[in-house]
């Protein structure tokens, strides 16, 4: 079977990765750069924000993802000499007002959770702003270089050989069939295969409407900012009032994030440098004196209760969508891919398709 996959973020890269894997040959095509946005621009954390705030559909294809990262991320360091850099430092929540929902959800998921009240807390995370009031840890949680995952990714996929990788080739049409499937290019070249995959992230529901069909997907802008402290001072991510900090490896330290509805428009803006400013002082006050080095916009593929749309699209013969991982994209993608994989090559799923179809 030959597949043309659209969009080469996490989402066009993985499945392209799982399509192989299953004996496909695949075709990747890409507007711009492979894993320049939202992929490049998100945290990398390997969870959803507040897990226990999502639905069934988001937490079983988290659950699964989370099993697979490790393997992944060795299979890639194998495979590449690029370590991904999945690092298991875990997330500490402070004054969540539903920290009793989430030692509830905690306990259902086989996911260990230690109760922190003040003086533990301080004694624990020293570093910590003096009104930080309690704290939830959740210590198996992780977080991956996603800029890294996605070379690695990448360098896999230019090794294979039923692999062929187009950069600077925007799908602008798509042609379902039952014999097959095709995509147009914006210079004119047709692109065809028993099937089609449209992982085009934010894009997908406009790459859709070509077709007539509808897709609730639509780019929700989020900016975050990059500092640097030493190897190790931050020792865990840390969430409090809706905005993180992550602790890479070499010292640095991502504060995120906005949610912002400015269409396709990627500037970042002096009222989110404030904003995220403001919160990296309260979630880690050292990162006063360290310097920032970048701040940069991405846009999130959002999505109805950020339920991804993940197989068939109905009435286009040979089109499939994998599309609208909203704030979870990195987290999910392992799951997302297997599942979309899993239908297409007609094997049995590894999770229920039913809450992400497109007819549902
Ligand atoms: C600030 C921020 C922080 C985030 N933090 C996290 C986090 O900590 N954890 C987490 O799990 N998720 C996080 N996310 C969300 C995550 O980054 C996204 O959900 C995920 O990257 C989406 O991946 P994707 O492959 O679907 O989209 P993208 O990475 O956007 O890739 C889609 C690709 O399709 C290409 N494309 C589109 N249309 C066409 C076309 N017509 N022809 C050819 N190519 C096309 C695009 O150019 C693009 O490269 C964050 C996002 C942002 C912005």
């Amino acid at each position: 079977m030959r597949v043309v996959v659209v969009g080469g973020g996490i989402n066009g890269l993985l499945t392209a990765r799982e399509l192989v894997a299953g004996g496909a040959e695949v075709v990747l095509l890409e507007q711009g750069e492979f894993g320049r946005e939202a992929s490049w621009a998100g945290g990398g954390i390997v969870s959803p924000l507040y897990p226990w705030r999502y639905s069934p559909a988001v937490t079983a294809l988290a659950s699964w993802a989370q099993q697979a990262y490790p393997q992944l991320a060795a299979d890639l360091l194998a495979e590449t000499g690029i370590d991904p850099e999945l690092e298991r430092c875990g997330l500490l929540f402070i004054d969540a007002p539903d920290a009793r929902d989430a030692r509830v959800w905690a306990a259902g998921h086989d996911m260990p959770v230690e109760v922190l009240d003040h003086a533990a807390l301080h004694a624990r995370w020293p570093g910590l702003a003096a009104d930080a009031g309690e704290g939830l840890f959740l210590p198996t949680l992780a977080n991956i270089r996603n800029p890294r995952l996605l070379k690695a990714l990448l360098a896999a996929l230019r090794a294979h050989p039923r692999v062929q990788l187009r950069e600077h080739a925007e799908v602008v049409a798509m042609q379902p069939g039952s014999n097959g499937a095709a995509v147009t290019l914006a210079d004119g070249h047709v692109v065809s295969g028993d099937a089609v995959v449209v992982c085009g992230g934010a894009w997908s529901g406009r790459l859709l409407a070509t077709l007539g069909s509808s897709l609730p997907v639509r780019p929700v802008r989020g900016q975050m900012q990059l500092y640097r402290l030493a190897p190790g001072a931050l020792p865990s991510m840390i969430m409090r009032a809706g905005h993180y900090v992550i602790p890479r490896r070499d010292g640095h330290v991502l504060c995120g994030s906005t949610l912002e509805e400015a269409g396709f428009d990627k500037s970042t803006t002096e009222q989110a440098h404030d904003i995220l400013r403001a919160a990296a002082l309260r979630l880690w006050p050292a990162l006063a004196q360290a310097p920032l080095l970048q701040q940069w916009a991405g846009l999130r593929p959002g999505s109805p209760n950020g339920i991804p749309f993940i197989g068939a699209v109905p009435g286009q013969d040979g089109i499939w969508v994998n599309a609208g991982q909203f704030r979870n994209g990195l987290v999910l993608a392992p799951a997302s891919a297997r599942l979309l994989a899993d239908q297409l090559l007609g094997r049995t799923p590894v999770i229920d398709p039913l809450p992400y179809s497109l007819a549902y």
